[in-house]
């Protein structure tokens, strides 16, 4: 009869768990305990039929297997309530059930903000947004920039041979592993490790005439169901073939093109 997992997909259940919020839609309490220090949080929501399944049970008949245990046709409730309906079937009948199910999915997406107000980043105008990347010659810069940043985002050339491509891509990764771990690294020592790590791979670059260049943009992210705005400080890092590099050096100021190029 109802609340049987068997035959409904794992498909159906995702869009009727998000789509009913993980609320009852009947009294609308989370179906989920609390956790303690040593058990999962109890889950005691159930998937009910409307129109169920057996010509025996409540609210049966007239659905074919597949509409049974489509999405659709599921109502997310608690136990309590699960149990509620199946032993009134006078008053929940299948019209009301329907009508409850649709209200309540509307009630979900009213107090998700992220239907209303998606979550986006936008520039922080309280810093000077970069407008050309900063040459980076030594490990210690790039480095602070990691420090400060949340995000990463990077650029490498097109057409790039093996070798090149392969050292561009482990350096971009290295830059990407370093963010995960950068806020953490107290130590002198390991402060300084990382600068070297990054620093080698500055000077293999060097070696094939590739230039790193990068800048930190200072975004906000916004929406959602935050109050307010988040920094979201975005790391940018290309690499660039030193005859093409636009970049600048400390003052801003354009970089001189290699002598002779
Ligand atoms: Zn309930």
């Amino acid at each position: 009869m109802t609340g049987l997992k068997m035959g409904v997909s794992e498909k159906a259940r995702k869009i009727l768990w998000v789509q009913a919020g993980g609320f009852c839609a009947i009294c609308k309490q989370q179906v989920l305990t609390p956790g303690t220090a040593s058990d999962d949080p109890s889950v005691f929501g159930e998937e009910a039929h409307i129109v169920a399944r057996s010509d025996g049970g409540p609210r049966a008949g007239g659905l074919g297997e597949d509409l049974i245990n489509h999405h659709s046709n599921l109502i997310l409730l608690c136990s309590k309530d699960h149990k509620r309906v199946d032993d009134q079937p006078n008053h929940f009948t299948v019209e009301r059930l329907r009508r409850i199910k649709s209200e309540h999915e509307a009630w979900v997406r009213s107090i998700s903000d992220v239907d209303k107000d998606p979550l986006r980043l936008v520039p922080d105008p309280q810093f000077p947004q970069p407008k050309v990347l900063k040459l980076i010659t030594r490990g210690n810069p790039l480095w602070n920039m990691i420090k400060e940043s949340l995000a990463f985002e990077y650029a490498l050339p097109d057409q790039l041979c093996d070798d090149d491509e392969d050292l561009i891509i482990e350096f971009l990764d290295l830059i990407r592993d370093c963010l995960d771990i950068a806020r953490e690294l107290d130590g002198v020592r390991e402060n300084r490790d990382a600068e070297k790590g990054i620093q080698q791979y500055i000077s293999r670059l060097a070696e094939r005439d590739f230039l790193v260049g990068a800048y930190v943009r200072h975004l906000l992210l916004t929406g959602g169901s935050a109050e307010r705005p988040t920094p979201w400080p975005m790391l940018r890092v290309e690499v660039q073939p030193a005859t093409l590099a636009e970049v600048t050096d400390e003052r801003g100021d354009p970089y001189p093109r290699q002598t002779g190029a």
